[in-house]
């Protein structure tokens, strides 16, 4: 039936005036699981990501959600079906608080905007749910504090609460660790991990600790093209990737 799977492509192919970025992937991300995306530099990572995602459309192939065909979806109706990818830090407002942003995200979720006659008490339970999302990801003690004060990690965190307001059943994570410290590295994989619990997560991510400890399966591409597939434990033994990817 498929049914394991969230996310099934079938021969995603991407060419850029001729040149294949992304060939033939085959791809399958099985329902709350976490999955990686890694291969060297051009491997066609984000590429797939921007695929399956829809901010580009493929030049060949299909990609099913939840069985349902998407590759003719608008990218804007991609949310709705339940798939949602991390933004990068701009789309937190800075001089926002910490907690007005999972507001707004959380009204954008609503599709209002803040009325003036809103009831109060809508207002609270508004303010309830953002400060459930803030403890979600371990950022409740930052409130009050503007976003665009916080370190790196920490606004990475807020991002992920933003998304999370989306009630996402599939998140996408674009190198969620790039940039960071060691610190801030444990505490988001920490939170990726607890995300998970309920929902799928499809990482591309450099930092090969963190792949080898945070996913399920991995998925090594090389020239736009699927390598090697499985746990880390099996992968990392694969010649193939080995010379391709670890071998230096
Ligand atoms: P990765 O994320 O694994 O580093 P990318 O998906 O960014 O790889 O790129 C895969 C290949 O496709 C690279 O060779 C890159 O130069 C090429 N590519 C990506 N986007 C474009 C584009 N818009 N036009 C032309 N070539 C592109």
């Amino acid at each position: 039936m498929g049914d394991d799977f969230i996310v099934e492509t079938k021969n995603l192919t991407k060419e850029f005036k001729g040149f294949v970025a992304v060939s033939d992937v085959n791809l399958r991300v099985r329902r709350h699981t976490i999955h990686a995306l890694i291969g060297p530099n051009g491997a066609g990572k984000t590429t797939c990501f921007n695929l399956i995602t829809k901010f580009l459309q493929p030049s060949r192939g299909q990609i099913l959600l939840n069985g349902r065909d998407i590759t003719k979806t608008e990218p804007a109706a991609i949310a709705r079906l339940g798939m949602v990818r991390s933004f990068q830090i701009s789309a937190v407002f800075g001089h926002l608080t910490a907690l007005e942003n999972v507001r707004v995200a959380l009204q954008r979720k609503q599709g209002n905007s803040m009325h003036f006659w809103q009831s109060d008490r809508s207002l609270d339970s508004l303010n309830e749910r953002a400060e459930q999302l803030l403890a979600d990801v371990g950022m409740l003690e930052y409130r009050d504090t503007a976003a665009g004060e916080l370190s790196y990690g920490r606004k990475r965190a807020l991002e992920i609460a933003t998304t999370l307001a989306l009630e996402p059943e599939m998140l996408l994570l674009d190198e969620p660790m790039a940039g960071m410290g060691s610190e801030d590295v444990a505490r988001t994989a920490q939170l990726i991990r607890r995300v998970s619990a309920s929902r799928t997560v499809l990482m591309v991510e450099h930092n090969l600790s963190v792949v080898a400890d945070l996913s399920d399966t991995i998925t090594v591409l090389k020239l736009g093209k699927v390598l090697a597939e499985g746990p880390y434990g099996e992968i990392s033994q694969n010649p193939e990737v080995i010379e391709a990817y670890m071998g230096h």
